[in-house]
């Protein structure tokens, strides 16, 4: 019989809360507000929304720079806390790639220095082949060996993009988590970087998180999709169900958005004004507010339950529980 393959990332209903103090009071700012996903190895989960919306929030929780107020976190089945996969073992398992390349790597280190710096601490390898290791590393990225002497001044953005994955790969994580990769480059080097990154996910069976407030970024390389409001995932599917059927008007109107994008059809697409701080989230549906499609039951309670819309494909919306049969 074979064996099941564990997901590489189990996330279950995480929250992630920030007190903020303003004089003698203190409010809650809810970040991540119970949100639940798995991520095999070899898939890409695209997660999408406006900035604000929790992305980072939910990256930083998964990657253990915050802590969540609630719910759990499994990398390849086990606990990501310090009784199973905790500290160095946790670094090593997950590894993040940031927005901004040109503040990512330090200025005063070569290449070499950069790349060696986790394989000593991680003790990976013995000294004597750390040089082959960075040689291997520079080439999975596309970079000449000759780069290993070089500052970081001396690289392009996307170069030096190329080099931040090159560091994050240097620990063999079995997941990458991509807080907006592509957003601080030109448009014409995109392209070469998401195509990098999807070929590292089929070489090396890595799970990649990649995070974009553009579903245009996501949508060229995500298995799956979610889409993010205020904390929550409002739409989750297979990339050919929320692009070619979005069910959620957020989902609809973040792709009517997209020069050139799949656009959806049907009402939905427009969308009025700013998103509302989650300070102060609206009560029912927190989307209410900018919603062409509200209507009573979206302003009260606590808003709409998940529908399943199809095997793998569900979104949060009254709209669907009147369609769908439950
Ligand atoms: Fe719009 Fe109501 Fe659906 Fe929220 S629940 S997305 S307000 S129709």
């Amino acid at each position: 019989m074979s064996e099941a393959i564990l997901p590489a990332l189990t996330v279950r209903d995480l929250h992630v809360q920030y007190s903020l103090r303003k004089g003698l009071q203190t409010r809650i700012l809810r970040a991540v507000d119970g949100v639940s996903f798995t991520l095999q190895p070899g898939e890409c989960l695209g997660l999408v929304g406006e900035s604000g919306c929790g992305k980072s929030s939910l990256a930083q929780a998964i990657m253990g720079i915050v802590e969540p107020a609630s719910g759990s976190i499994e990398i390849a089945g086990l606990p990501a806390d310090k009784t199973a996969i905790g500290g160095l073992d946790r670094a090593r398992a997950i590894q993040m790639v940031f927005q901004d390349p040109y503040s990512s790597l330090n200025p005063r280190m070569t290449i070499r220095k950069t790349l060696a710096g986790p394989l000593h601490l991680h003790r990976l390898c013995p000294p004597s082949e750390v040089e082959d290791r960075i040689r291997t590393l520079l080439a999975l990225v596309g970079l000449e060996p000759d780069a290993a002497d070089r500052y970081p001044h001396a690289f392009s953005g996307g170069q030096r993009q190329r080099l931040c994955i090159a560091r994050a790969l240097a620990v063999e994580p079995r997941i990458l988590v991509c807080d907006e990769p592509v957003s601080a480059l030109d448009v014409s080097i995109r392209a070469q970087i998401i195509n990098l990154l999807l070929r590292l996910k089929d070489e090396l069976g890595l799970a990649l998180l990649m995070i974009s407030h553009d579903l245009g970024v996501v949508e060229h390389m995500s298995d799956r999709i979610a889409v993010m409001y205020l904390g929550r995932f409002v739409e989750e599917g297979r990339w050919d169900q929320v692009l070619s059927r979005p069910a959620h008007p957020y989902t609809r109107a973040l792709l009517a958005s997209v020069p050139g994008a799949t656009k959806a059809t049907g009402p939905g697409r427009r969308m009025t004004g700013e998103a509302p701080s989650a300070l102060r989230p609206p009560p029912g549906c927190a989307f209410h507010p900018r919603c062409a499609e509200a209507f009573e039951p979206c302003r009260t309670g606590s808003g709409p339950p998940v529908t399943m819309l199809e095997e793998g494909h569900c979104a949060r919306c009254h709209l669907l529980t009147e369609r769908v049969p439950a």
